[in-house]
């Protein structure tokens, strides 16, 4: 890291500790960022990471331009309402992304945190939006899915676990072999809530963290935005990455990197 950017990143720390303080924003060609986040001098490590680091996996993220849930649906088809009522076109919407997460690929964001989580040397929490299980293919030791996958399928009605489904082609809503009842994919739907074990596992890392970065998700709305707040008050050190800046910007928040996870992450996270 050179001087000035060192100066530069410890001015911004002082603006931050007096509660006002312009955002640090960098961008990925700035040399200063080689590997500020020194990760082995961290005990209780908190990430959590949205649509962004898939993206250079070719998966498209939910809303922004061209999104899967763009368009003139928006969000309607993972909505618990079209689940009730319209079960068919969930799962014809469900199959085609799911035939786009079993073909892709974790890229080096995704291996940049599974090389972050064996030099940790105390506790490493991975906690994904993103239902594609990349961080698992990439080998990322137990990533707590808070908004399910959709490699895997249960039942509406009776109480037969989850199991892992890697269909994609559904001519009709399919049916639970135990009762009968329709099938649905094993994600979180618009109008529903985490499960309460995903909740109390983010709760528990969140009260002891000292490292919370937060990754290719936006600042500014849940469940980041919520995230942030308490390992802010936990007094961790709080970083975002994200392609576009935040805004409006969430104070929580004391560094701000912009650019894409591909680049930003192995950067950020290299071995010193
Ligand atoms: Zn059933």
């Amino acid at each position: 890291m050179s001087v000035q950017s060192e100066r530069k990143r410890l001015l911004w720390a002082i603006a931050a500790n007096r509660g006002t303080l312009p955002p640090m924003r960098d961008t990925l060609d700035a040399p200063s960022i080689r590997a500020p986040i020194d990760i082995e001098a961290y005990h209780n490590i908190v990430i959590v990471t949205g649509a962004g680091i898939s993206a250079p996996s070719g998966l498209r993220t939910y809303r922004g331009e061209g999104g899967l849930w763009a368009g003139q649906d928006g969000c309607y088809v993972a909505t618990v309402e079209a689940l009730r009522d319209e079960p068919e076109r969930v799962w014809q919407h469900f199959g085609e992304m799911r035939k786009a997460v079993i073909a892709a690929e974790p890229n080096v964001a995704h291996r940049a945190l599974v090389d972050a989580e064996r030099r940790a040397p105390g506790q490493f929490t991975l906690i994904t939006q993103n239902v594609d299980q990349l961080h698992r293919k990439a080998g990322s030791a137990a990533p707590i899915d808070i908004h399910g996958s959709l490699l895997r399928t249960r039942c509406t009605d009776c109480d037969r676990p989850p199991f892992a489904d890697l269909r994609h082609e559904f001519p009709s809503v399919p049916q639970c072999d135990s009762c009968g009842a329709n099938l649905r994919p094993d994600v979180v739907l618009f109008g529903e809530s985490v499960g309460i074990d995903e909740e109390y596992q983010v709760k528990m890392a969140l009260r002891l963290c000292d490292l919370f970065i937060a990754i290719g998700t936006s600042g500014t709305v849940a469940p980041a935005c919520n995230y942030v707040r308490s390992a802010d008050y936990a007094g961790a050190r709080t970083i975002l990455m994200n392609l576009e800046p935040m805004n409006p910007r969430n104070p929580y928040f004391h560094e701000e990197y912009i650019g894409s996870a591909e680049t930003l992450v192995p950067a950020l996270l290299a071995s010193l």
